[in-house]
């Protein structure tokens, strides 16, 4: 099942956050789900080591990063919305260095997908948000670093604006980030993406579609060598911290229009999973498991074809 893809999760992407509205369980139930209802065989889900922080660095400012070393609550991260552990530190990076992990396999495979990160209200300099460290701009930044890549996009779908990877990829026109969200919800005043769309309130299926099909095009207009994806489950209708209307069948469409485009484009793909904050934990975890088993499904394909 996974000759055109690999798939990475880590037991520490869990880390006890406390009373809360992420819900950080959901990581390995949709990991659970792949294995139950994919033919994944356990043994074949990689685990990531943390990002060391060399490779932060790529992304993150010095200063920053030792304020998360020694959990200090400064200036740079008193905007995150979560407590500041080890433990969560830990989860952060293992985050990061999942996302890395799983470009370089979609650099090999066709197909990398972390079932975790997404993280992008992290900037250089400070955290934001459920987001301490920007998995997307450090695995961007690695593999440009390494010489694997030049140009790159991020395709971010989450129902919030992925204010971080655009600050950190402003004025880089080596990145094109693209960003659909809910114009009126959280981050209030957004950053500038390569290319920004925002949906009014209540916008469903039919208007996502439609907005999203010339917004994919310039992507591929840029020539990325890789796409980031960023596949939020939070546009859902039923989602407490999104106000989009988009349904199950609508999600669906959605991830199709990006994970089997680039499979026909040839152009490798990282899933990673960004926010979801459905009233019932269970949606978002069919949601993530969805987009998983559309981007398996399209990697075999674009395997098959015909060169
Ligand atoms: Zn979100």
């Amino acid at each position: 099942m996974l000759s055109a893809a690999v798939v990475v999760h880590s037991p520490g992407y869990f880390c006890d956050i406390g009373p809360h509205v992420f819900p950080v369980e959901k990581f390995a139930l949709v990991r659970a789900h792949l294995v139950s209802e994919l033919e994944i065989e356990a043994g074949e889900i990689v685990e990531p080591a943390p990002a060391p922080r060399e490779d932060l660095l790529r992304a993150h400012t010095p200063e920053y990063l030792d304020d998360l070393e020694a959990l200090r609550w400064t200036h740079r991260t008193r905007m995150s919305e979560l407590p500041l552990t080890a433990e969560i530190v830990r989860a952060y990076r293992l985050a990061a260095g999942g996302t890395t992990l799983a470009a370089r396999g979609a650099l090999e495979r066709g197909c990398g997908i972390n079932l975790g990160g997404g993280f992008h209200h992290a900037s250089a300099d400070r955290a934001e948000g459920f987001c301490y460290l920007n998995d997307l701009a450090v695995a961007v930044r690695v593999l440009q670093h390494e010489g694997r890549i030049r140009r790159a996009a991020v395709v971010d779908l989450d129902v919030h604006q992925g204010n971080g990877t655009a600050r950190i990829f402003g004025g880089d026109d080596s990145v094109f980030t693209l960003s659909i969200h809910q114009e009126s919800n959280y981050p209030v005043p957004k950053a500038a993406s390569t290319l920004d769309v925002g949906l009014a309130d209540r916008a469903g299926d039919e208007e996502y579609l439609r907005r999203l099909d010339p917004a994919l095009e310039a992507v591929w207009s840029f020539g990325p060598e890789i796409v980031l994806y960023q596949a939020g489950a939070d546009p859902y209708v039923e989602d407490q911290l999104g106000g989009l209307a988009l349904t199950l069948g609508g999600l669906e469409a959605r991830d199709r229009r990006v994970l089997e485009s680039c499979a026909l484009r040839g152009i490798p793909v990282v899933v990673t999973l960004g926010g979801g904050y459905a009233l019932r934990v269970e949606d978002t975890v069919r949601i993530h498991a969805r987009t998983c088993r559309i981007a398996l499904s399209a990697a075999q394909a674009g395997m098959r074809r015909p060169a």
